[in-house]
C-alpha cells in the first residue's frame, strides 16, 4: 500500500533500458518517501526476469507471464494496471513516455481518474500550499517539465488523485545499480484473475522491428549540428569528422526541418536526451529545447559565428568562427595527430 511503482517495459524477456532508468530514480522517490519500491513486469517467457530488477533496489516484482501478454497490446496490459492498482493503491506509478507508455498511461489513469504529466524531466518530492483552501499537502511528487513551447518549467502536482503518475522519456534519468545482491519479494500472479479473456481480442500476427541505425543516446562523442550548418552537405563534414572521433552525428531540430539531417537523429525536448562526455555543437544558437537534451554532457565544445550565441554560455570551450572554416581543419588536425 502506498508505495511507489514502475511499470517495467518488456522487448522479449529483457526490460527495457527506459524502465531501468526509472526503477533508479523509483528506489530514490522510494527512499525519500520511506515506502517500497515495486515494478510491474508483464509480458511472456519472464522466468527469472526478478534478476534483471532487483539489483536497482526494487522490494517487490509483480510478474505476469501469459501467452497473450506479448507483443504488448493496450486492453490487458490496462487491466493488469487498473485491477492491481486497486488492490494495491499505490502513490506513484512511472512508466517510460515510449509508444506503449503513451497507450498504457492515459488509459490507467483514466480508469483510476487519476493525474498523469507526460515527458517529465525531473521528478522530485515535496510540499504544496493551496492558500486558497488553507491545506497543505504533503510528500507529493513534484513532476517537473518543460511547458508553453518550453518556455517554462512546469511542477505539476496530484494534491487530491492517487496514483500520481508521470511518464520520462528514455535517457532523462540515469540508470545506477544499487545493490547487485538485493532482496525483494517476487509474486507470480495468475495472470486469468486481473484480465478478463475478451481482452485478448486483438492478436498481434506479425511484428518488424526496424533495428536502430545509430546509438546516438549511449555515444561517448556527440558531433551536433544545427542551422548554422547550411545544407546537408554541411552535414557530411559533421559525419567526416564523427568518423575520425568515433562520434555519432546529431542535429537540432531547425537542422531537422531544414532537412540537413534525419529526424532520428534531433537532440533535444522533442529529440533524443544524449549524455555524452564530449559533445561538439557546430552552428548550434543554444534555445532552451536544445539544451533540455545535451546539457548533462561532460565537456561541451561550441563552434558559432556569434560569440554571444546563447550555447556559449554553457559552453567548456569556445571556438569563434564559421563551421566551414573550424570543421575541416578539425578534421585535418584529428587525422594528422592520431596517425
Ligand atoms: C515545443 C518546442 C520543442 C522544441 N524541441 C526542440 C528540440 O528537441 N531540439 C531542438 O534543437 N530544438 C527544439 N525546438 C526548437 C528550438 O526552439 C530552436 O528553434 C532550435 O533549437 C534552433 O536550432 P539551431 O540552433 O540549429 O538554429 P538557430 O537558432 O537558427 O541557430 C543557428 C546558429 O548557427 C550559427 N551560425 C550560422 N551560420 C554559421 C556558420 N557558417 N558557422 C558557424 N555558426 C553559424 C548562428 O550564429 C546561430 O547561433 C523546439 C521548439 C519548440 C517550440
Amino acid at each position: 500500500m502506498n508505495n511507489v511503482f514502475v511499470y517495467c517495459e518488456m522487448e522479449g524477456n529483457h526490460v527495457a533500458d527506459v524502465s531501468l532508468e526509472l526503477l533508479t530514480k523509483g528506489r530514490k522517490l522510494a527512499t525519500e518517501l520511506g515506502c517500497q519500491l515495486e515494478a510491474i513486469c508483464a509480458g511472456c517467457g519472464l522466468a527469472d526476469v526478478e534478476k534483471q530488477v532487483l539489483p536497482f533496489g526494487v522490494d517487490r516484482v509483480h510478474v505476469f507471464d501469459a501467452p497473450g501478454l506479448f507483443p504488448y497490446t493496450s486492453l490487458p496490459h490496462t487491466s493488469i494496471l487498473v485491477n492491481l492498482f486497486k488492490q494495491e493503491k499505490p502513490q506513484i506509478c512511472l512508466m517510460g513516455a515510449t509508444v506503449i507508455g503513451r497507450d498504457l498511461g492515459p488509459r490507467v489513469s483514466s480508469a483510476l481518474t487519476s493525474g498523469l504529466t507526460a515527458d517529465c524531466t525531473q521528478l522530485e518530492i515535496g510540499d504544496h500550499e493551496d492558500k486558497k483552501n488553507g491545506v497543505t499537502y504533503k510528500n507529493l511528487l513534484y513532476q517537473i517539465r518543460p511547458a508553453f513551447g518550453g518556455n517554462i518549467v512546469a511542477t505539476i502536482v496530484n494534491p487530491e488523485h492517487r496514483p500520481q503518475m508521470a511518464t520520462v522519456r528514455e535517457g532523462v534519468m540515469k540508470k545506477e545499480i544499487l545493490d547487485e545482491n538485493y532482496q525483494g519479494e517476487v509474486i507470480r500472479h495468475d495472470v486469468a484473475k486481473f484480465v478478463p479473456e475478451t481482452d485478448y481480442v486483438v492478436k498481434v500476427i506479425d511484428r518488424h522491428v526496424e533495428k536502430a541505425k545509430h546509438n546516438l543516446k549511449g555515444a561517448p562523442i556527440v558531433v551536433a549540428g544545427g542551422y548554422g550548418m547550411g545544407s546537408k552537405e554541411g552535414f557530411d563534414m559533421l559525419f567526416e569528422l564523427a568518423k575520425e572521433l568515433h562520434a555519432e552525428v546529431g542535429g537540432s531540430r531547425a537542422a531537422v526541418d531544414a532537412g540537413f539531417c534525419d529526424h532520428d537523429r534531433q537532440i533535444g525536448q522533442t529529440g533524443v536526451t544524449v549524455h555524452p562526455k564530449l559533445y561538439i555543437a557546430c552552428g548550434i544558437s543554444g534555445q532552451i529545447q536544445h539544451i533540455a537534451g545535451m546539457q548533462d554532457a561532460g565537456i561541451i565544445i561550441s563552434v558559432n559565428s556569434d560569440p554571444n550565441a546563447p550555447i556559449n554560455s554553457i559552453a567548456d570551450y569556445v571556438i569563434n568562427g564559421t563551421v566551414e572554416e573550424v570543421i575541416p581543419k578539425m578534421i585535418k588536425y584529428y587525422k594528422k595527430n592520431s596517425k
